[in-house]
């Protein structure tokens, strides 16, 4: 008979992670329960293959019901609309579901207000979720019948920089494709001071050679700016500079999810979760945060504001620390401490259409011992197989594979 009930709202990269990790470790100890928006788990690294037609929804999501099932693990398909610390619920589908440890990985939503423009109803595309990366492809196939200038960037407060890079290049490589890159001038605005500060403040080499990549492909870059507004043919900075588009994609900042939000003493400004570094919420004990959902604090200031970006291998790690200390909590034993996001281990693979770069450092931000950026078509190849591979791994439940 299960004696206690954990509840994990979200059920990707760090959701899926940390139910398992609790039902592998306390079997039927323990009563399990996701409930997710998504019925489905989404491999949002692939997003900016989608607006090519490289990739569909089909190829890089799956089911998530039947994972849990074959593990053990209740799942909701319903959106989380209440928590009430005090009472220990969360409300889902008109329901109160009851927990003794509840694990926040409900990840992150698109900050669209931050310039007029952006968003499903303005002028620029943007590929960070599944629905908006299927417009960017609507948008793409428009775009080719009627090429044009195309503009690719990061607003200010942005932290998904990688993704942006990413598909920077493939734009390239797709205009090169389809014998456009002599007529369509590609350029590249961000809010970080350097290329290839990637919201990490850089790593050794990595603004040269992010310069080299933009000189070969002819890719023009405005570092250290802001966007004033989006309108249907330009992108307008703050300093005044316009940059006429036929095709702009344009990667805006992270908040937490107004569930999140809602709740009094849960979360920071931005809707993340301040937590210890056992990823217990700092408010509740009883509460836990992993992945984007969780706050990281930005350790320095930017002319611009540049966020961090909580990319998947940190977000795994969170999941299963949280997990593990859920188990200590429930068995009576003392929790244990993580070391801080700044001092995982960042990997990384930076896919160019063809080509790419992997990113290994000891450390996500400085200082750091040793970091490195390797250029080359293997890192293609690479990031190809690893999203085959994670999605393998996800489907079956096989949490504890790297
Ligand atoms: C375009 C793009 C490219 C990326 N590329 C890389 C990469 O190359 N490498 C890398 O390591 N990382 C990459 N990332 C980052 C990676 O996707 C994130 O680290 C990861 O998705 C974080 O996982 P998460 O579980 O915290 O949040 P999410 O993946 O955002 O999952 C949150 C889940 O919670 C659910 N949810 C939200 N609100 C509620 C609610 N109220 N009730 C119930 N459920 C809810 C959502 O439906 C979702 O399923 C990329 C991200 C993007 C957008």
């Amino acid at each position: 008979m299960a004696s206690k009930r954990v509840v994990v709202l979200g059920g990707n990269f760090g959701g899926l992670a940390a139910a398992l990790e609790v039902k592998h470790e306390l079997g039927d100890e323990v009563e399990v329960q996701v409930i997710s928006a998504s019925d489905r788990f989404l491999f949002n690294p692939s997003l900016i293959w989608l607006p090519f037609g490289k990739r569909s929804a089909r190829d890089i999501t799956f089911p998530l019901e039947p994972t849990f099932d074959a593990h053990g693990v209740d799942f909701l398909h319903a959106e989380a609309t209440a928590i009430d610390p005090a009472k220990r619920t969360v409300t889902a589908g008109g329901r109160d579901y009851g927990y003794d440890y509840l694990i926040i990985a409900t990840g992150y939503q698109n900050n669209f207000a931050v310039a007029p423009g952006l968003g499903p109803d303005g002028y620029a595309q943007t590929i960070t979720t599944l629905a908006d990366a299927e417009r960017a492809a609507t948008a793409w196939r428009k775009f080719l019948d009627d090429p044009g200038p195309v503009v690719v960037g990061a607003t200010q407060g942005a932290a998904c920089f990688g993704a942006a890079y990413e598909f920077l290049f493939n734009v390239s490589y797709q205009l090169r494709k389809a014998k456009l890159h002599g007529q369509s001038q590609l350029t590249y605005f961000t809010p970080e001071p350097f290329l290839g500060h990637f919201g990490i403040g850089g790593l050794p080499g990595g603004q040269k050679l992010l310069s080299m990549f933009l000189k070969k492909e002819g890719i023009k870059a405005l570092t250290d700016v802001s966007v004033q507004e989006v309108t249907g043919d330009q992108v307008k900075l703050t300093d005044g500079t316009s940059l006429p588009f036929r095709y702009s994609m344009v990667v805006p900042p992270f908040v937490g999810q107004a569930l999140v939000r809602s709740v009094p003493g849960l979360s920071d400004e931005k809707g993340f979760i301040p937590v210890d570094d056992t990823y217990q919420s700092k408010g509740f004990p009883e509460i836990y945060a992993a992945g984007v959902a969780a706050q990281v604090p930005i350790p320095w200031q930017t002319s611009v504001p540049v966020g961090i970006p909580k990319t998947g291998f940190p977000t795994e790690s969170m999941a299963k620390v949280a997990a593990h200390n859920v188990v200590a909590a429930i068995k009576g034993e003392p929790p244990v401490a993580h070391k801080e996001f700044a001092e995982m281990a960042a990997v990384c693979l930076m896919d160019a259409g063809n080509n790419g770069v992997m990113i290994l450092a000891d450390h996500m931000l400085p200082p750091r011992r040793a970091g490195i950026m390797i250029p080359g078509p293997q890192v293609h190849a690479m990031k190809l197989g690893f999203e085959k591979y994670y999605l393998w791994k996800s489907r079956h439940g096989y949490v504890r594979l790297p």
